[in-house]
């Protein structure tokens, strides 16, 4: 088949991250093959040109490539066992876009592996609505012949970006932004907590709180070089001043009554980064100490 041509494609799970990506084969012109436990979730799709598949079986025997993307790991594994165990998966290319864990990630590869498959992790980093779009791309890790094999499919999604060999890695990317986001959220919540606890409009005070967010948000990119090549020295908020200042925070959160859980990991944190003579160090210093 010329590789302008676009491959045979099947997708198990059709939730809100599945119909999206498979409405982005099907625009792009691949045949597409699709499964859900929810039968009729494959109507629209259907409606569009693919073809729906009766049981995971079928669905996996109509292409090379499969991709799911269900809710958990675990049943992604529940679904494709019985198909597994009947050596349907000998010669197919598994790319798992399901979240999960590294570890996850591993077993399922080595799973697939004992079953005569190829498997690729992925780590969505968009959410539907941006699938196929320029901002969405894809954390990819495994078995890089069969990612090379099928990036021209796969980039139909987002940018594909392959971290590794590792089965593994693209998880962890993908949980290490997942982690980033859920620090952020973490810190809006509390914030307009207090602010509502206090009797106040939210809605003002959570514009400006996303505009003062957006203005320190970039300061984090710094951090990686700052962390490669070791030079935390800083001018401008060196843990010192972050130290005194955070006992404000916290003690003005619990003057108000309100629990303190989502945010006090950090003390501690400072507490022994300075302790350890690190005080004139920015803000990068805490991963370098944290990662020990
Ligand atoms: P949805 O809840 O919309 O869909 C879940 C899908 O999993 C459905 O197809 C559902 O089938 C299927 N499913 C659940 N349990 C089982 C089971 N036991 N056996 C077979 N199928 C099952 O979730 P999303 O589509 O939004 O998310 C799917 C994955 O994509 C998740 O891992 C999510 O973390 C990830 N993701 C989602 C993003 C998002 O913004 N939505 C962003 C990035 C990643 P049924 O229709 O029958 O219930």
């Amino acid at each position: 088949m010329p590789t302008n041509t676009p491959a045979p494609v099947t997708f198990l799970g059709l939730g809100n991250m599945g119909q999206a990506l498979a409405s982005a084969a099907l625009t792009a012109g691949h045949p597409t093959t699709v499964w859900n436990r929810t039968p009729a979730r494959t109507g629209p799709l259907a409606t569009r040109g693919a073809t729906p598949a009766a049981t995971v079986a079928d669905a996996v025997a109509a292409s090379e490539l499969v991709i799911a993307c269900l809710l958990t790991n675990d049943t992604v594994t529940e679904a494709l066992t019985p198909v597994a165990e009947s050596g349907g998966l000998t010669g197919k290319t598994l790319v798992n876009l399901t979240n999960g864990t590294p570890n996850q990630a591993r077993e399922i590869a080595s799973w697939a592996k004992d079953h005569g498959a190829a498997y690729v992790d992925g780590g969505i980093i968009a959410v539907p609505e941006m699938i196929g779009g320029p901002a969405a791309y894809v954390y990819y890790s495994g078995d890089e012949e069969a990612f090379t094999a099928h990036r021209p499919t796969l980039a139909r999604f987002g940018d594909t970006r392959f971290v590794g060999t590792d089965p593994g890695f693209a998880a962890l990317y993908d949980v290490a932004l997942l982690t980033g986001m859920y620090g952020l959220f973490s810190g809006a919540t509390q914030a307009l907590a207090l602010i509502r606890s206090a009797g106040l409009p939210t809605a003002p005070f959570a514009e400006e709180l996303n505009q003062w967010l957006a203005a320190m948000a970039p300061s984090t990119a710094h951090w990686g070089k700052a962390l490669d090549t070791d030079s935390h020295l800083t001018d401008v908020s060196n843990l010192n001043v972050n130290q005194a200042a955070l006992p404000n925070l916290l003690t003005t959160h619990l003057d108000q009554g309100l629990p303190v859980d989502l945010i006090t990991g950090l003390q501690p944190l400072l507490d022994r980064a300075v302790a350890e003579g690190h005080g004139h160090d920015g803000l990068s210093r805490l991963a370098e100490v944290l990662s020990r």
